[in-house]
């Protein structure tokens, strides 16, 4: 195995294994569990890394690549994982009364999101800000809540479609650039399925809850590992995904940071969207090396978007699930009911 592992990775593994590669966030060891481990773009592969104390997973070379995305974007309404957020877009726009009601029914996260502004008490001058807005919909449907909600986004070009789309409140930048007139401004930053994409997690969480008032909240959200403990990448293959985050991994992230981490308790999601509990596994590779489409999503699934229809499809799963109560049987061996294969992580000042 380790020489398998040598040959297919040559110096850098060399580099890899030396005495400076340690956890970025706990700086215990880093064991190689998968040497080549197939990438998103064929042709492309990864080693796959697991944090000895921590259980923090890491894609190496860990690095986020522009064109990749570009290469995601040709293709945005047939690669699986990322054509629902078009779908979203689309049906919130077209459908100016549906808000963050209708996004919390399909995905943990938003639920989360949810949850975490009723636990937190939502106000009518609640500030949120949602770091890594993309097409823009989540912003959009907090302000339709009566929140005062901004997005903040890197691409020029999707701060320019989101305000077209939905308004005026998309900011172009990053928590790293030209915040500063912000920091301590938001009672609640927001963000979702970022931090498994970018180079730098940690500082990026560090960054952000600077954007934090005195007394406010930072919600992260991003796929579990803990919730299958005995997979080494059970998440979209890398460069999409270069991290994978375990519990543990992300509670000493808040220990490393001095704040309090607690993870929200997602019983009620996946009491009611029982199939949500074993998502499809994304193994690469998902483009070609030209950038064209290798995995598409089912017609099936398309053709119940095309018609509106995911929303009722996605009911009667979970009716026929909850009525025999498969997934108790069957779903992955250490799951508890309160957690999911996707973790809600809310950040604030250490007690
Ligand atoms: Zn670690």
């Amino acid at each position: 195995m380790v020489t398998g592992v040598r040959e297919s990775l040559g110096e850098e593994f060399r580099e890899l294994t030396g005495p400076t590669h340690s956890c970025p966030i706990c700086d215990a060891r880093m064991a190689v569990v998968d040497g080549s481990l197939p990438g998103y773009v064929e042709g492309t592969s990864f080693a796959i890394l697991d944090c000895t104390s921590c259980h923090l997973g890491q894609a190496y070379p860990t690095s986020a690549d522009p064109s990749f995305y570009e290469m995601v974007y040709h293709n945005k309404w047939h690669v699986p994982g990322y054509s629902r957020y078009w779908y979203y877009r689309d049906f919130l726009l077209h459908h100016p009364k549906k808000g963050l009601e209708f996004l919390s029914s399909f995905e943990p996260c938003y639920w989360g999101v949810r949850r975490t502004l009723e636990e937190e008490g939502v106000r009518q001058d609640t500030r949120v800000l949602d770091v890594g807005s993309g097409l823009g919909y989540l912003t959009a449907v907090l302000r339709r809540g009566g929140l005062e909600a901004w997005g903040l986004e890197m691409s020029a070009d999707a701060v320019r479609a989101a305000q077209a789309a939905f308004g005026p409140w998309y900011i172009q930048g990053s928590v790293e650039h030209g915040l500063s007139q912000l920091r301590g401004s938001f009672d609640l930053v927001l963000m979702i399925e970022l931090i498994e994409h970018v180079d730098d997690p940690a500082r990026l969480i560090e960054q952000a809850f600077s954007l934090v008032r005195p007394g406010g909240r930072l919600l992260v959200t991003t796929p579990n590992k803990s919730y299958f403990p005995s997979e080494t990448w059970r998440t979209d293959p890398p460069p999409n995904h270069l991290w994978w985050f375990s519990e543990q991994s992300i509670s000493r992230l808040a220990d490393k940071l001095r704040l309090h981490c607690r993870f929200l308790d997602q019983t009620e999601y996946y009491r009611i969207h029982p199939g949500d509990r074993t998502p499809p596994q994304l193994e690469g590779p998902v483009l070609g090396s030209d950038g064209t489409c290798l995995k598409r999503e089912s017609y099936l699934r398309r053709g119940l978007r095309a018609t509106g229809s995911v929303q009722l499809a996605r009911s009667l799963r979970d009716l026929t699930l909850r009525a025999t109560a498969r997934i108790a049987r069957e779903g992955p061996g250490s799951h508890t009911a309160h957690r999911g294969p996707d973790m809600c992580a809310i950040f604030s000042e250490a007690k």
